[in-house]
């Protein structure tokens, strides 16, 4: 597939009317009892629609993490639940794309609803993303987080812009996924700790939890976990990939049955990893929606879930997986519960949903090797980087790093360059010659270099353009070969490239504004916010990346 295909013909999409709600009696309805809901908001003033129909009340955005667009065709006769539903009743994307090079989680979510590239986000990557020492998680040493790094404004800042009791509710399985979609706003952002067990927030949110979420945490799920056993859900005949594959989970323990501890605390620390985490936020977000009344008055309320279990068991067994397999058809379940249960608690007339995910994956390079012939490889750039500090230290660095090499970006300290007398592209153009060479290494870009690249023919130039910032130190980026993976044999199946592998996800909107349908012209997670903002009624208050799809909306 070529890397982000240009804008092409559209499927004609076909009208439909939303199914009637759907009552199940689930887990997912079972674990949300805490908490009488309060009164309904005020009336706000409702905004008119593109369609004069009534604005959402409640807009859903489910981001899951490291979900590739083909797992939708590769599994879809069995997507029964709430993956199939969207699937079949939305108006379906397959050819988005997040649109930028560095595609891991912490960029792949701050996109989502601002509608913005990582180069004005200035989310570059995980290590830049929510680590942030001085807001401490409410009870638990583990790393705090905030999203000061964050730059400029998302959805939720401009429904509050034009109704300031709208509010939001975001709930994941980990800090950046909860964080990173609702951008700066001090709303209700809640993460699983793991090592306490519980969800909690920062100090950057509040000083102490609601007593909905201490109810839900004394429901000690994460802990219920324990001695439970991970078979596959359906029957053997119902998985084409082999479970026995030695290149997975680092060559230890990569068959089914999968024991959890009986431990109740070593459980509620792995169970992030287990199909399980992702009912537990499912839970999670629903105990808030019943508690906060989200949704239930007449402001635009905002939901966002963030769904992390597939990517750790993504990373651990790989796309081609027994195990992602049946990931995936197990979150297709929880997520048919869970909009069973929000829709007896909501008018689905008045909920618009989309999904999409951070990023998609890249399998083991062994795998991929044995599997297609390609050069996928290793890559480890550590002598390249040793022999430009090397020649940094020779022209007077004096043995300061001068240079650090992260999820593909060359980072410079300026303080250094400054001191041995050259200048970033000199130093892009050393490490440039240094690692050009290393099998594996598709290309280096002096950053300086990419400003006059040909964005519509250079795909990967155009996301490298679309990661860097305006004066970033950053002074050259490297993209390796398709297939291959940063580390070392042994690791993890992983993301981070600007290759379609990574960058293809799903993008699908459903509920009464959008015309159902498939379209398969060229779009970017980017479109997302912007397109939500309209079917709100509220103007973006900040200059986006992302376009309207018009398309999806229906017009009357
Ligand atoms: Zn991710």
């Amino acid at each position: 597939m070529p890397v982000g295909r240009r804008p092409r013909r559209s499927a004609r999409p076909r009208r439909r009317r939303l199914a009637a709600p759907i009552v199940a009696a689930t887990l997912l309805a079972a674990c949300s009892g805490a908490g009488a809901a309060p009164a309904g908001a005020p009336a706000a003033a409702e905004a008119p629609t593109p369609a004069g129909r009534a604005a959402p009340t409640l807009v859903v955005l489910f981001t899951v993490d490291q979900l590739r667009q083909d797992y939708f065709t590769r599994f879809e006769r069995q997507l029964t639940g709430g993956l199939g539903r969207l699937w079949r009743g939305g108006a379906v994307f397959t050819e988005a794309y997040q649109d930028y090079a560095v595609t891991e989680t912490a960029p792949g979510h701050a996109s989502t609803l601002s509608g913005r590239f990582p180069r004005s986000t200035r989310i570059l990557n995980n290590r830049l993303g929510v680590p942030d020492p001085n807001m401490p998680l409410v009870g638990s040493q583990a790393t705090g987080a905030s999203p000061l790094r964050f730059e400029g404004t998302t959805l939720v800042d401009w429904i509050a812009a034009r109704d300031r009791r709208s509010r939001a509710l975001s709930v994941s399985g980990k800090d950046r996924g909860a964080i990173l979609p609702i951008g700066r706003s001090r709303q209700s952002v809640f993460w699983y700790d793991g090592t306490t067990g519980r969800f909690t927030t920062s100090r950057y949110y509040a000083d102490t939890l609601p007593t909905w979420l201490t109810r839900f945490n004394a429901r000690r799920l994460p802990q219920g976990v324990a001695g439970r056993v991970w078979m596959p859900l359906l029957a053997d005949t119902a998985y084409a990939e082999p479970d026995s594959v030695p290149f997975e989970a680092g060559g230890k323990s990569f068959t089914f049955p999968y024991a959890l501890p009986a431990d109740s605390a070593a459980a509620a620390q792995v169970v992030a990893g287990t199909p399980w985490m992702d009912e537990i936020t499912l839970a999670a977000a629903l105990a808030g929606v019943r508690a906060m009344n989200l949704g239930g008055g007449r402001s635009t309320d905002v939901l966002a879930v963030s769904l992390s279990t597939t990517d750790a068991i993504g990373h651990r067994y790989g796309p081609d997986s027994r195990e992602i397999h049946d990931q995936v058809v197990r979150l297709d379940r929880a997520l048919g519960a869970f909009l069973d249960s929000l829709y007896a608690l909501r008018d689905s007339t008045r909920v618009v949903i989309a999904l999409t995910a951070d990023h998609g994956v890249t399998g083991f390079p062994e795998l991929t090797r044995a599997r297609t012939g390609q050069d996928a490889r290793w890559v480890d750039l550590k002598d390249a980087i040793d022999r430009t500090q090397q020649w940094l230290d020779a022209r007077g660095a004096g043995g300061t790093a001068g240079i650090a090499l992260a999820s593909g970006m060359l980072f410079v300290d300026k303080a250094v360059l400054a001191k041995a007398r050259v200048g970033p592209d000199s130093v892009a153009a050393f490490f440039a010659a240094a690692a050009s060479g290393v099998p594996g290494v598709l290309r280096v870009d002096r950053a300086a270099s990419l400003a006059t690249a040909d964005t519509v023919r250079d795909a990967i130039a155009r996301r490298w353009l679309h990661m860097l910032p305006p004066q970033a130190p950053i002074a050259a980026v490297v993209t390796l070969t398709p297939g291959s993976l940063w580390g070392m044999p042994g690791g993890s199946a992983s993301h981070g490239s600007p290759h379609d592998l990574d960058a293809h996800v799903p993008l699908i909107l459903y509920g009464p504004p959008f015309a159902t349908g498939r379209y398969d012209q060229f779009v970017r997670v980017a479109d997302l916010a912007p397109t939500l903002a309209r079917v709100v009624g509220v103007p973006p208050t900040e200059r986006l990346d992302g376009r309207v799809l018009e398309r999806a909306v229906a017009s009357h």
